[in-house]
């Protein structure tokens, strides 16, 4: 969705915006590289707002323009879950738990809409315990689908505030890696404050700021992501906003994917140094073999144990003013 922060739009399908969540210009260049998981030769800018701290894209492609970015064969579009082989399938339900659990710790039951549902993982996951309705949306059509006919959920094609869902309809909002991604946060984080029952959570998972991955590999942090990810939020700045919509945090944790940032970044790093031949291939699939990622487990433990991971899962509850 566009917004009242654009400030000029190129021939080529970009736009120079302003922080959407301040209004403001002033703005350095924190990280420029191309779009290093699709390939391609564009340069992108991701930028650090002077004023509010925010990272955010500029120039960045026009929502229409940004579909391109999006193939079916982007990753989260994938297959889901259930059609993995029996080792991965353990290993993603693993995830899939560990998410579940964090909502459990706060709600028990209700109404739970997944944002950015993809294929629709989390949302089975969910449907497994009792006392559950679950909505998921999702902008990609062939995920919707993917979600409807092999996975049989309720799934929209729909953006958030498209969806037009009633005032107070959930008790739970997930946002797994999909806040930054959109144009237009603080009008989502609107919608979100609108759609919350009073005591319900807002979960977003979302990268890191302060983790190690972001000083050791520098532009290459998987957490970039750049065209798709188009704002970044520093610790206080989303607290600052959740509170402002009269939400408190209730937690804040490195709950899952440090070892798929890592690896993410890592690869980058490597194809950086040693191209796409073949002592590139190795390294990578040494880097990345199960015995690697065997060895690193007590490395990943200690790095999330210091909120250090290359994501992070923040709690929000709403609060009731009527209290
Ligand atoms: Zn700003």
């Amino acid at each position: 969705m566009a917004n009242n922060f654009t400030t000029a739009k190129y021939d080529n399908g970009f736009e120079e915006t302003a922080c959407e969540i301040c209004g403001q210009s002033s703005r350095k260049v924190v990280a420029k590289r191309t779009d290093l998981l699709l390939g391609g030769q564009d340069i992108y800018f991701m930028c650090e707002c002077q004023e509010c701290e925010s990272l955010y894209l500029t120039p960045r492609p026009t929502p229409s323009r940004m579909a391109e970015f999006y193939p079916d064969e982007y990753q989260p579009y994938t297959v889901g879950v259930h059609a993995e082989s029996f080792l991965n399938r353990y290993v993603r339900r693993y995830g899939l738990k560990k998410r579940y659990k964090i909502i459990e710790k706060y709600v028990k039951q209700g109404d739970l809409l997944d944002v950015g549902c993809a294929t629709g993982d989390f949302l089975a996951e969910v449907t497994l315990q009792s006392g559950w309705q679950v909505v998921g949306i999702e902008t990609s059509v062939s995920a919707v689908r993917y979600a409807r006919e092999q996975v049989g959920l309720n799934v929209l094609v729909s953006t958030l505030n498209q969806a037009s869902f009633p005032k107070e309809s959930f008790d739970v909002i997930t946002m797994w890696d999909v806040l930054e991604h959109v144009y237009d946060p603080c009008v989502v984080l609107d919608e979100v404050g609108r759609l919350l029952r009073p005591g319900g959570i807002f979960v977003v998972n979302h990268p890191n700021l302060d983790s190690i991955d972001r000083y050791l590999f520098g532009r290459f942090w998987a957490g970039f992501e750049l065209p798709r990810h188009l704002y970044l939020f520093p610790t206080k700045l989303l607290n600052d906003l959740m509170e402002q919509r009269n939400f408190r945090q209730v937690e804040r944790n490195c709950l899952y994917g440090s070892h798929a940032g890592t690896s993410t970044s890592l690869r980058f790093y490597i194809q950086y140094v040693f191209g796409s031949g073949v002592l590139s291939k190795i390294f990578t699939r040494i880097a990345l073999s199960k015995v690697a990622r065997i060895l690193s487990v007590p490395y990943f433990k200690v790095i999330d144990a210091l909120k250090m991971g290359s994501n992070v899962t923040a709690v929000f509850q709403k609060q009731n003013l009527n209290l």
